[in-house]
């Protein structure tokens, strides 16, 4: 059981992240229903993707020299387009160096969110309503994954280390006789 939603999560990751924003928005919506709801919907749409922004900026500086940045790279240069959305699916959680998922990031939000809620600002609020659902949804995660939770929520990033535990073994294999072959 614990394991088909380990991989439901895994595969529609990025389509429950995007659920979420609706359905923070439409919560929303029902409270205060003189607000424009596509304004409400677009709100709710990118709080729950814009911070996965992250891993694109991981990738393209501070983590690029990473294993996990390195196979994506490889990929890239062979066009095995496929394989990367293999590889993101099965390996992204083990990405523990993103400096936006600390435990911190939550707290903020959710001050933000009342914050604007308090000052009847109402996109913003929902705009960080669900930027903090995205973060409580991908502790939740870890810990249904892992049975707790990875090291960068306690501000311990992995960004600078050669091997980023948890990646599957082939696709290190991979990389490194690549490396070996030049
Ligand atoms: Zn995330």
């Amino acid at each position: 059981m614990r394991n088909k939603i380990v991989q439901k999560s895994q595969t529609y990751h990025i389509l429950i992240h995007v659920l979420f924003g609706i359905m923070t928005a439409l919560i929303v919506s029902k409270q205060y229903d003189n607000e424009n709801l596509l304004l409400l919907l677009l709100m709710g749409f990118l709080g729950n993707t814009l911070p996965d922004i992250d891993h694109v900026i991981y990738f393209l500086t501070y983590g690029r020299d990473s294993e996990y940045s390195q196979i994506i790279k490889l990929f890239i240069k062979e066009r095995h387009f496929r394989e990367i959305k293999n590889f993101l699916r099965d390996n992204h959680k083990y990405l523990t160096g993103l400096y936006s998922h600390t435990l911190i990031s939550p707290v903020v939000s959710i001050f933000l969110t009342y914050f604007f809620f308090q000052k009847k600002l109402i996109y913003p609020a929902t705009f960080f309503f669900s930027v903090s659902i995205h973060f409580l949804y991908d502790i939740l995660e870890d810990i249904l994954f892992f049975g707790k939770l990875n090291p960068n929520w306690c501000l311990k990033f992995n960004n600078k280390n050669k091997n980023n535990e948890g990646i599957l073994f082939p696709y290190l294999e991979l990389l490194r006789n690549k490396k070996r072959q030049t």
